[in-house]
């Protein structure tokens, strides 16, 4: 294993264990239910949005360490952010995982840079995106 590949194993079972923004949010806020059957995941998101801000963004989930992983680092680098910026990210995430004509992971994308390597598993990818996906609506 390279050292690249050890440290953003470490950055996903880091997320994994200690998941930031955990828990159900308190009322009101809106959520989604998510599922992976492939994998056996599921997730739950919980947000609330003002003035077009997401304002406060937090998960629930089980399933393999990549989708937990996945979740957090939306939940971290989505807050404050508009929806349309969301949008516009992980249209770039989905489009880095699963196109091989974009060939870097850019830098915008944080920890998310740890999860590269499911490119290469194209059964895990949507462990990635689930949370997204749930979030997103699509
Ligand atoms: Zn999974």
């Amino acid at each position: 294993m390279s050292d690249l590949t050890q440290l953003y194993q470490e950055i996903i079972l880091g997320h994994n264990k200690q998941p930031r923004n955990y828990g159900a949010l308190g009322d009101p806020c809106s959520k989604a239910d998510g599922n992976n059957p492939l994998c056996g995941d599921e997730v739950t998101v919980y947000w609330n949005i003002l003035d077009d801000k997401i304002t406060q963004l937090s998960f629930e989930a089980q399933g393999c360490a990549i989708s937990r992983a996945s979740a957090s680092m939306m939940t971290e680098l989505l807050k404050g952010r508009s929806l349309e910026e969301a949008r516009s990210l992980f249209a770039r995430i989905d489009s880095y995982l699963t196109s091989h004509a974009v060939a870097e992971m850019p830098e915008e994308f944080g920890e998310l840079v740890a999860l590269a390597g499911v490119r290469k598993f194209p059964s895990r990818i949507k462990c990635a995106t689930l949370a997204w996906q749930t979030f997103l609506g699509k």
